[in-house]
């Protein structure tokens, strides 16, 4: 089962040519993993996932490669979606896991340090490993680098650990913000569930936003240092894929860990379905990271970066992608263009477009501009017939009624994908979709025109949400995370 699970986080890019069964192991998966991560230090091994037979990749050899460019990070080694059993010695006293995200757990001397704590899926391997590493040190700490689900499990499995050894419980440190996003995502668990079925096409009728998290102890604003054995802990409060970002660095040993302001792709500042994100923000915390001459980057997504140079450049590159989204978004709406002016001024920085750690595999760059447009302007998109508009269903059975009927639409779409206009044909079955909502040829079409600009995308969360539109159709609905 456990392998099965694996599988399935690893198949998920490759989602739209696998089965949709591999989708609802996972979502069974997760749905039985509240209950055993709360039993996690108490129950017997048998009632628990195996660990998978496939041995620990050698993250270091792996991190070398990707810096050479020799990774597939579209795919098989992609920063988010792939996930690596078993931990990794990265240098003395640090251990590294990659999972969804990238977490760490330190040596200070006087205890363990984590610096983030996993999904849910990698609570077992944590505790595990650690154990394995340190049999008797007890996890003394934990920060946060921000809510995300990504990142913030595993250090349930310890206090549990330390209730029956009679130890403190870790004291988890994070920004203030960060219990407010708890509480919201309770308040949203539809929608969260609901958003992530799209982000991820998970066609799985049980999966469901966790429910129940593991609040910090200590919370900051600005800075915040605590020293623990022989290691001092530098954070700061930064915003970028969040507004409750902790970036850390440990001077002693030259170690950075970014959280999420480093994930090994363009940064994920424009996610659609996600609340504010902030582009230029994330160049300021990036820049402000460069002075420390850190000479180990330990990333919230992909591969840790070693040596000085190295985390320079990447930092560096980051910063400048980041800035220069941000500066040209703002200055088209500084002339009064509508949003998709401004989307279509907007250009990337060509000459970071080979660096390897910059790839837009996760996130697509027009995603962060809308993003930025989102932060600074309202959410009317600058379109006159857009801002008191008729239904979509009205507008699609006027264009269809103009075209003269379904058919001919669906014939045209047909030719524009055909023709490699593939947004174009999506905006055409899609309003035939709404004037024929229950036409099985308009949901034949629709999923395979949805498939194939899926295919052509890039960026693995664009190809998701429109992958999911052919997985709702091949059903002969308009949306697998809703009733529609
Ligand atoms: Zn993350």
């Amino acid at each position: 089962m456990w392998l099965q699970i694996i599988m399935i986080v690893v198949a998920v890019p490759f989602g739209l040519d696998h089965p949709k069964s591999l989708f609802a192991h996972f979502a069974t998966a997760m749905h039985g993993r509240h209950a055993w991560v709360r039993r996690v230090a108490g129950v017997t091994s048998a009632s628990m996932p195996d660990v998978p037979d496939e041995p620990a990749p050698n993250l270091l050899d792996l991190a070398e490669q990707a810096w050479r460019g020799e990774l597939d990070l579209r795919f098989e080694h992609h920063p988010v979606h792939r996930y690596y059993p078993g931990a990794c010695r990265l240098t003395d006293g640090l251990l590294g896991f990659k999972g969804i995200a990238g977490f760490y757990v330190v040596d200070s001397g006087d205890g363990l340090v984590m610096l983030d704590a996993g999904h849910l899926l990698d609570v077992k391997r944590c505790f595990e490993e650690v154990r394995r590493e340190w049999p008797d040190t007890p996890v003394a700490a934990a920060i946060y680098s921000h809510h995300h689900v990504d990142h913030v499990f595993s250090v349930t499995a310890f206090d549990m650990e330390a209730e029956k050894r009679g130890w403190p419980r870790p004291t988890v440190y994070a920004h203030e913000r960060v219990p407010d996003h708890f509480d919201r995502y309770q308040a949203t668990l539809g929608w969260n569930t609901a958003i992530n079925r799209r982000q991820f096409a998970i066609d799985a009728p049980h999966y469901r936003w966790p429910e129940s998290y593991r609040y910090p102890d200590v919370l900051y604003r600005r800075n915040l240092t605590f020293c623990r054995g022989d290691l001092t802990f530098e954070l700061t409060h930064g915003r970028g894929e969040t507004d409750d970002v902790t970036w850390t660095w440990i001077p002693e040993r030259r170690i950075l860990h970014t959280g999420d302001l480093f994930i090994w792709a363009v940064p994920n500042a424009g996610n659609p379905q996600k609340v504010q994100r902030y582009v230029g923000d994330w160049a300021d915390s990036l820049e402000r990271m460069l002075p420390l001459g850190a000479e180990i980057l330990l990333p919230g997504h992909g591969l840790p970066i070693l040596g000085a140079d190295r985390v320079r450049r990447a930092l560096q590159g980051t910063a400048r992608y980041m800035r220069s989204i941000e500066e040209q978004s703002v200055a088209a709406m500084n002339r009064g263009l509508s949003l998709d002016q401004v989307v279509q001024a907007v250009t990337p920085p060509a000459d970071l477009a080979d660096e390897p750690y910059l790839q837009p595999v996760y996130d697509d760059p027009s995603f962060l501009v809308r993003m930025v447009w989102r932060r600074y302007g309202g959410w009317w998109d600058g379109e006159f017939d857009s801002v008191v508009p008729a239904a979509k269903r009205e507008q699609a059975e006027a264009w269809v009624e103009l075209a003269g009927g379904v058919e001919r639409v669906i014939e045209r779409a047909r030719a524009s994908s055909a023709a490699g206009r593939h947004a174009v044909a999506c905006h055409l079955i899609e309003a035939a979709r709404h004037a024929a909502p229950e036409s099985a040829a308009v949901h034949e079409t629709r999923a395979a025109i949805y498939r194939e600009n899926a295919g052509r995308q890039p960026s693995s969360m664009a190809r998701n949400i429109l992958n999911h539109a052919a997985l709702a159709s091949d059903q002969g609905r308009r949306d697998l995370a809703s009733d529609d």
